[in-house]
């Protein structure tokens, strides 16, 4: 008789689960409680999906076990998964290492997925809400005891709204609480604590940040290359450096988005936190300092406005200007030495304090979830729940931007389905 897989998720992860499970010759069931699977991936890459990158190392995860993500990646890593993409049609292409699929198609990998789990035949039920996950032998909570299947170890009763299955082993893949539009609505967590499993507080991750200051409205709109740090307490706790974006609220573009986590964890902490922004960052401190002297003495003649005209933005100049008391009718002749002063600093150190970050139906992921002290790495499976393994976002593991994300549901969801839905473990 075929080993019974029920994957809760139709995700990513859940549909890599699915196939791996059915591969290894189980029968395979996945549960989507929206009227389709894999919606988070149609958005991922703005609809190109980045689905992996060619360099996938320990600092691109944050984890509270920091060696737990590589020694998961390191089982089933980014070649395994090109070859595993290959293997069901998706041929792919790099830029600068980020990975997509040639036809910068995210449905594409949707398609390819569940055109490979039919034909390994999975069986796919949408709109079915799982509302519990029964080991053998516990209480469903209405004082039933479920029967533990025949001949089997572990053995599981999932309760749905459709209805009550049973299985031999359970892969929850029921993703975060970030974009829950797209069907994580967090419902994971509940069933993963249900089971014992610990919680680290779910979090908005790859997110954009809402900050303190008048002149934000005028910055709305402007995207220019800067160097984007985190402070809290007078120490710098992430920085990163590309295309930011200024917003009517506060910043977001890549950049943010690579510091955010830390922001939503210091603030969770009841912690002061800002953003310091270097708009100039191809000149150090002291190359700017030298720079702007000059060109003071160089531009004299020009009145403040037009001083920065082909530096900077001119809508973030006359911020950046009246931010350092600075008229922009004033001669440039005119400005003394310490406002001077505080326009260098302000164009390499402009602060802003953080008041939150976006909700988490803008976030792309979500820091904290299951802990992973409670998940073996090699399988996936549950140290306190035989038989129920783990896999993608539910678990406390965020990469940063750039395919990594993807790359943990790839990987999380072949280990797991292979484990589950293989007679040798
Ligand atoms: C806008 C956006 C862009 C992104 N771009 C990228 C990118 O380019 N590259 C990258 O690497 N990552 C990207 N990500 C992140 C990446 O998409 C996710 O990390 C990944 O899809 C997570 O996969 P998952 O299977 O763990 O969860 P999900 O894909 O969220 O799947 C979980 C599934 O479980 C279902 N479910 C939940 N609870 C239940 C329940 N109780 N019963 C039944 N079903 C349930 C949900 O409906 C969902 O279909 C992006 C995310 C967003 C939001």
């Amino acid at each position: 008789m075929k080993r019974q897989v029920i994957i809760i998720g139709g995700g990513a992860s859940g549909l890599a689960a699915g196939i791996a499970a059915a591969m290894e010759g189980a029968q395979v069931t996945i549960l989507e409680h929206m009227d389709r699977v894999g919606k988070k991936i149609l958005s991922t890459g703005n609809g190109r999906c980045n689905m992996t990158n060619l360099s996938v190392r320990e600092e691109h995860y944050r984890c509270s076990q920091r060696q737990f993500p590589m020694k998961v990646l390191d089982r089933f890593s980014v070649w395994d998964t090109l070859t595993f993409f290959d293997e069901i049609g998706v041929i792919t292409k790099s830029k600068n290492g980020y990975i997509y699929p040639n036809s910068e198609q995210a449905s594409a990998v949707l398609d390819a997925l569940r055109l490979e789990a039919a034909h390994q035949g999975v069986e796919v039920i949408t709109e079915c809400h799982v509302i519990s996950i029964i080991p053998s032998g516990r209480s469903n909570g209405k004082g039933k005891q479920p029967e533990k299947p025949e001949g089997k170890k572990a053995g599981f009763q999932v309760l749905t709204d459709k209805g009550t299955f049973s299985c031999s082993r359970v892969i929850l893949a029921a993703g975060s609480k970030a974009a829950p539009v797209t069907g994580s609505d967090g419902s994971g967590y509940e069933l993963a604590k249900a089971l014992g499993h610990r919680i680290i507080t779910p979090l908005p991750a790859l997110v954009q940040l809402r900050c303190q200051g008048a002149f934000l409205k005028q910055l709305a709109g402007i995207r220019c290359e800067a160097v984007v740090k985190l402070k809290s307490e007078g120490k710098i706790l992430a920085a990163d450096n590309g295309e930011l974006q200024l917003t009517d609220y506060g910043v977001s573009g890549i950049p943010t988005f690579q510091i955010s986590r830390y922001a939503s964890v210091a603030l969770h902490q009841g912690r002061k936190v800002s953003v310091v922004l270097d708009f100039l960052p191809a000149k150090s401190m002291e190359e700017t300092r030298r720079f702007i002297s000059r060109r003071a003495r160089t531009m004299a003649y020009r009145i403040a406005g037009d001083f920065l005209t082909g530096v900077l933005n001119k809508k973030l100049t006359a911020v950046l200007l009246k931010q350092s008391r600075i008229s922009a009718e004033e001669p440039v002749s005119g400005i003394d030495a310490e406002r001077l002063h505080q326009l260098i600093q302000n164009i390499k150190q402009f602060e802003m304090p953080v008041t939150a970050t976006n909700s988490f139906e803008q976030a792309q992921v979500c820091c904290g979830g299951v802990d992973t002290r409670e998940v073996k790495p090699e399988t996936m499976e549950s140290r306190l729940v035989p038989g129920l393994y783990l896999a993608g976002e539910i678990l406390d593991v965020d990469g940063i931007c750039g395919g990594y994300n993807l790359q943990w549901a790839w990987s999380t969801g072949i280990i797991a389905g292979r484990c589950a839905g293989g007679w040798k473990n």
